[in-house]
C-alpha cells in the first residue's frame, strides 16, 4: 500500500479517498490491466482486532488499499485533525463493482454465507446485473486450507473475488491463496451477501445519514452487541485514551 494519500489509525493506514474516485482511480485501473488487488473494508472492531492480533494486523497491512468502513472510522480521523473523506463500505463497493462488471462484461466470484444464503444472493445478482459472468460461486463454510478448491476458482479466472467469510476470515483466506491467482480484485465484504439475499435488511438512508448505521444493526441482530462494544472501546482509545 502507498503511504502518500493515507491516514493511519491505530496503525492502520486508510486510504483517503470517496466512494467514487476510489472506483475510478483506483480500482477501474487495476481491473484494465489484470492486476491483482486486495482491498480491506475496516471498520473499528477490525482495528480492535487487528490491534490485539500482530498476525491478523500483518495481513491487513498487506492489503493494496484498506478504506474507512464504519463512522467510527471518520470520526477518529477527524479527531486526529486528518480528517477522511467518506465512508466506503463494503456494502457499497459491491454495488459498485458489480455495476461496473455488468457494463463491462467482467468475470465475477462470489465466495461466502450458507449455502441458500449464497444461491439467493447469486440469483439476485444474476437478475439485477443480467451482463455479469458468474464465474462461480459457493458457500462460506470451507476448509480454509483446502489448496484445491482455492485453485478451481482461479481456474475459472474471475476479475473480481467477493470474499463474504466475515473477518478475520475473508482476509485470512485472501492473503493466504491470492498468489494462486494471476489477476482480480479480491475484497472482503463480510454479511453482504445476507443483504442482497434479502435476509438482513440494509439501513435505511436516514438511519444511515444520522451516522446510526451500526444502531439499526444492532436491533435487527441483537447478537451483535458484542462487537458493539468493541466499537465502544475502540471510540475510548480514541478520544480517552489516545493510544
Ligand atoms: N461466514 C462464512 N463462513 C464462516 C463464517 C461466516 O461464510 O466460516 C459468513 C456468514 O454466513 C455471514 C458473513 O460471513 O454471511 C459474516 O457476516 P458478518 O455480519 O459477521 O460480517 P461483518 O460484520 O464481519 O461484516
Amino acid at each position: 500500500m502507498s503511504f502518500n494519500n493515507t491516514v493511519t489509525i491505530m496503525g492502520i493506514p486508510f486510504l483517503n479517498t470517496t466512494r467514487n474516485d476510489f472506483l475510478r482511480d483506483y480500482l477501474v485501473p487495476r481491473l484494465d490491466e489484470e492486476q491483482k488487488c486486495f482491498v480491506v473494508t475496516a471498520n473499528p472492531e477490525i482495528v480492535m482486532k487487528a490491534r490485539e492480533n500482530d498476525t491478523y494486523r500483518q495481513i491487513i497491512r498487506t492489503a493494496d488499499y484498506i478504506v474507512p468502513d464504519g463512522v467510527g472510522i471518520l470520526k477518529a480521523a477527524k479527531f486526529q485533525k486528518q480528517p477522511l473523506q467518506e465512508r466506503v463500505t463494503g456494502y457499497d463497493l459491491t454495488l459498485d463493482l458489480l455495476s461496473y462488471a455488468n457494463d463491462h462484461g467482467l468475470n465475477c466470484y462470489f465466495l461466502g454465507a450458507k449455502d441458500e444464503i449464497n444461491a439467493k444472493a447469486v440469483s439476485e445478482v444474476q437478475r439485477s446485473y443480467p451482463h455479469i459472468q458468474i464465474a462461480g460461486h459457493h458457500h462460506g463454510y470451507i476448509d480454509m486450507e483446502d489448496e484445491t478448491f482455492a485453485e478451481s476458482i482461479q481456474n475459472s479466472e474471475p476479475d473480481i473475488i467477493f470474499v463474504a467469510l466475515g473477518s478475520p476470515k475473508q482476509e485470512q483466506w485472501i492473503m493466504k491463496h491470492k498468489e494462486k491467482f494471476s489477476k482480480g480484485i479480491f475484497i472482503g465484504i463480510g454479511g453482504v451477501f445476507d443483504v442482497l439475499a434479502g435476509k438482513v435488511p440494509r439501513a435505511p438512508k436516514a438511519w444511515i445519514n444520522l451516522n446510526l448505521e451500526w444502531l439499526y444493526r444492532l436491533l435487527k441482530q441483537p447478537s451483535r452487541w458484542k462487537r458493539i462494544l468493541k466499537a465502544v472501546e475502540f471510540m475510548f482509545r480514541v478520544y480517552v485514551k489516545k493510544d
